[in-house]
């Protein structure tokens, strides 16, 4: 069976009967018209395909844990610190794409540049999480009913553009390690 050495039409290496001139140029077995696919880089076989698609998910099953664990954690923290420059108003804002960019490398750290397409959202979603925290109670002390019990411990009267400062706080540095994690520089 070794007619493949000399010229003349291959034969496809998953349908045998069907005769070809094409190659993976991958790995270069030879691949008939229904299962050759085009990618940017010439002509590929499935299997290569579908290798190259795995290859885009290199993450462990417990990179999604961790990455949620750390995104949370450091985000309560820099809202914690934020409190104590909280003088300098909605300037501090502009410390929001600062801090997802510390979240994102962090992350990026922790999971050792492992990627996938689910884990810029894990991360967000991890801000988001740990931030809730000192956005909860305030949204809750708007509930009126609810006023008493909370107006005590977080010392007052809060509106609702008081929220707009924490909840613009919290997206922009989602977002920020959204983009950040799936590659994109903002
Ligand atoms: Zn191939
Ligand atoms: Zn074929």
């Amino acid at each position: 069976m070794s007619i493949s050495e000399t010229s003349g039409p291959l034969h496809c290496y998953k349908h045998p009967q069907r005769e070809t001139y094409l190659r993976c140029n991958n790995c270069n077995q030879p691949i008939c018209t229904s299962c050759a696919v085009l990618t940017p880089t010439g002509y590929r076989c499935k299997d290569c395909v579908r290798g190259q698609q795995k290859k885009f998910d290199t993450t462990r099953w417990w990179d999604y844990p961790l990455t949620a664990i750390v995104a949370a954690v450091l985000a309560y923290l820099s809202y914690t610190l934020l409190q104590f420059i909280s003088f300098l108003g909605y300037f501090t804002l502009i410390l929001a794409p600062l801090i997802g960019a510390g979240i994102a490398e962090a992350v990026r750290f922790v999971v050792r540049r492992r990627r996938s397409k689910a884990l810029p959202w894990v991360a967000g979603g991890g801000v988001v999480a740990g931030m809730l925290v000192f956005i909860l109670p305030m949204f809750i002390s708007m509930v009126p009913l609810l006023t008493y019990q909370y107006g005590v411990a977080t010392g007052g009267i809060y509106s609702f553009a008081s929220l707009i400062f924490p909840v613009g706080y919290i997206i922009l540095t989602a977002v920020t390690v959204y983009y950040r994690l799936k590659g994109i520089r903002l």
